[in-house]
């Protein structure tokens, strides 16, 4: 697990990205935090999930069952000013036999000089690829040849 390649698609291990987050190493920027819960996601870390969420909008508990298997994820922005932050990023995810791309502005806030998710806006847009388009799980292949 540790020589896997870090499921935030950083290019980095795990083990040198968003595992020491996951271990209770603070986040150094807002969007490393937002790459770590995108990493807990994949990997099913509900307990990193709610423990990284600011106590002011923080479920009371999170169903990750239900959730798609998320595929690529893609840092369009992210910036901080003080003690809060922005990242804008795309993450692609399959459900049953499609795949949606869920595109989030997602706020941060600095407590106690621990990065915590706020809150964000998003949409969900099904992606319906052709079978000679790329694949959305950012692979290179052609999706016939990939997650069709
Ligand atoms: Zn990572
Ligand atoms: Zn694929």
């Amino acid at each position: 697990m540790d020589n896997l390649p870090c499921p935030c698609q950083s290019g980095f291990g795990y083990a040198r990205c968003c595992q020491p987050l996951h271990q209770g190493q603070p986040a150094a920027t807002p969007e490393a935090l937002m790459r770590s819960r995108y990493s807990a996601f994949v990997l099913n870390h509900g307990d990193y999930l709610l423990a990284s969420w600011h106590p002011d909008t923080r479920p009371a508990s999170l169903n990750l069952d239900d959730g798609g298997q998320w595929l690529a994820l893609e840092v369009l922005e992210s910036d901080e000013s003080g003690e809060s932050g922005r990242v804008h990023f795309r993450a692609t995810c399959k459900e049953g036999n499609g795949f949606a791309v869920l595109e989030e502005r997602s706020r941060f806030v600095r407590e106690y000089d621990r990065w915590f998710y706020l809150d964000g806006e998003h949409t969900v847009t099904p992606l319906k690829p052709g079978r000679n388009d790329l694949c959305p799980c950012g692979s290179g292949r052609k999706f016939k040849k990939c997650c069709a």
